[in-house]
């Protein structure tokens, strides 16, 4: 099998700790992010919460580079996946890119293009080649594995448009495992659906969180207390950058936090 093949093989899906080690970031001279240092460990899912404006997308998309995408930003530290550096001089960015995938607030298929070639799509923009038979065998998987393959089975040649907003964000969450990447990153990825929707891509997070880890960014304390098993307090008091308060495991984010401030943002006092 040529390295560019698509390896239909539950071990290329083994997930892998992603490490991030004293980042800080600026808009041009404004500095937004201040020393963040997070582990984000395999089959862990792990929640980025705090108030709007502390950060938490700039740090999402600092963890597969999409922050480059903006000319005025620049960045301190390193983010570690699997024990490399992806800001790695040797590291192209679309490397980096195809081991860590990401799913935004509002869904964004290729509307006019069919579900099956949504799928798809996510090959081409990494370059790996695939036969008719590899890419069946991978629409199925991944629509299987985002919760959305028997809704869509007969319907594979329909436009990603046609579909309602849930099935839009679980066709987004099928395209963006085609590359089978090791990180999965979803900032506020429900914030736009109805709590069925809702419900239903908590349960593909929960279902997936063995195989891909995951690190998602929410406002709705009761998903990070569904859904995550760590959770990453973020706060940016009075024009100060962006910083991590406190960070651990959920279930004493929750019910036995250090900080007073973690305790007030987890009970809904901010
Ligand atoms: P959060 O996701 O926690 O709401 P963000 O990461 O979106 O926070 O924003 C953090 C800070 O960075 C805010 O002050 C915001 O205004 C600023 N910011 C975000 N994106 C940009 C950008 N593209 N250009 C300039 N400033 C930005
Ligand atoms: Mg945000």
């Amino acid at each position: 099998m040529t390295e560019t093949a698509v390896m239909p093989k539950q071990s290329a899906y083994d997930a892998v700790a992603l490490e991030a080690h004293s980042i800080s970031a600026w808009f041009g001279e404004h500095k937004v992010l201040d020393r963040v240092s997070l582990t984000m460990p395999a089959r862990m899912v792990t929640a980025l919460i705090g108030p709007s404006g502390c950060g938490k997308s700039t740090f999402l998309r600092i963890l597969n580079r999409m922050h480059e995408l903006i000319p005025s930003a620049s960045l301190a530290g390193e983010v570690w996946l699997d024990g490399t550096d992806i800001y790695d001089a040797n590291i192209k960015v679309t490397d980096a890119r195809k081991h860590i995938g990401m799913v935004f607030q509002k869904p964004n298929p290729f509307p006019a293009m069919s579900i099956y070639d949504n799928v798809v799509a996510g090959l081409k923009l990494t370059g790996t080649r695939a036969s008719r038979r590899e890419k069946d065998y991978l629409v199925e998987e991944c629509l299987t594995k985002a919760g959305l393959w028997k809704e869509v089975r007969e319907r594979l040649r329909q436009p990603g448009g046609a579909l309602s907003g849930g099935q839009q964000q679980r066709l987004c969450i099928a395209r963006s495992l085609a590359v089978r990447p090791q990180v999965l990153l979803m900032d506020e990825p429900c914030s736009a659906l109805d709590p069925t929707s809702t419900r239903r891509i908590e349960e593909t997070i929960a279902e997936l969180r063995d195989e891909v880890t995951i690190v998602i960014v929410t406002h709705n304390m009761q998903q990070a207390a569904r859904v995550s098993q760590q959770c990453a307090f973020f706060l940016a008091e009075q024009g100060t950058p962006g910083h991590i308060v406190e960070a651990g495991p959920t279930d004493d984010m929750f019910n036995a936090p250090v900080d007073p401030r973690t305790a007030d943002y987890v009970n809904g006092r901010f």
